[in-house]
């Protein structure tokens, strides 16, 4: 695949990934970061690791009061093990557990609530401050880490993200059918599209790639491109 940097060392650049849901945003970030040997934040597991244990507790995703403790009480570590990456919530691994489809709908929920996201972006950057990292989500080129580098807007048909979603969640052993995975997976982008407080938008300077009809291999080339043009220009 790609060729090395000739001559040129690779400089740490904070490359932003946005998108909706299943447009295969992770598996871009995860091959850059592979590629470039940067960091690797998945912002998503961070709001799903709260929604996780606001569904443990039993609490209402709209008491802000209540989220707030909860907040202040979570320690998010998100750690490379056997080359996968772990979501470690009070150093307890609920990678598996924060993947189920209720735990996605909780997160979209907990995640339109200011409290939240003042916290999660602060953590956010503070991953990221030093820069040699990827992060995807849905405001990392907007709110997050509006000087990024490089920011992308990835973005697939529903229909194609929901098959993708789909496949992934019956390989689990999720019994779900593609019809409610299309809803859930639409329901989500409203929500998150549709929020007062950074809700999901392209950032204005973001390249726009559609992976509908593009391999994963296609994606990591093209904006390996987009990369490699950055670092010859600084
Ligand atoms: O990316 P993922 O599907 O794991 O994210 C789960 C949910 O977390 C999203 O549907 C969205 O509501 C929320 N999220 C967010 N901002 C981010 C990342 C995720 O609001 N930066």
């Amino acid at each position: 695949m790609s060729q090395p940097l000739a001559g040129k060392p690779l400089r740490g650049l904070i490359i932003a990934i946005d998108g909706p849901a299943a447009a295969g945003k992770s598996t871009l970030a995860k091959r850059l970061a592979r590629e470039l040997n940067y960091v690797y934040v998945d912002t998503g597991a961070m709001y799903r690791a709260l929604a996780w244990r606001v569904m443990e507790e039993g609490i209402d995703p709209g008491d802000e009061k209540e989220l707030g403790r909860i907040l202040q009480q979570m320690r998010i570590r998100l750690v490379e093990h056997a080359g996968q990456l772990r979501v470690l919530l009070n150093e307890v691994d609920v990678t598996e557990q924060i993947r189920a489809p209720e735990v996605s709908q909780m997160a979209s929920k907990v995640s339109t609530l200011k409290v939240v996201r003042d916290r999660m972006v602060e953590l956010q950057r503070a991953m990221g401050s030093q820069g040699g990292v990827v992060a995807e989500g849905r405001d990392i080129g907007t709110v997050v880490f509006p000087v990024a580098d490089v920011k992308i807007y990835l973005d697939a048909s529903p229909e194609e993200r929901a098959r993708r979603r789909f496949a992934e969640l019956r390989s689990q052993g999720k019994q779900v059918t593609l019809e409610e995975t299309l809803e859930e997976m639409k329901e989500r982008d409203r929500r998150d599209q549709e929020r007062a407080v950074a809700p999901l938008r392209k950032a204005e300077n973001a390249l726009v790639v559609d992976s509908s009809r593009l391999g994963a291999e296609a994606v990591v080339e093209q904006v390996m491109r987009e990369i490699k043009n950055k670092l010859r220009a600084i």
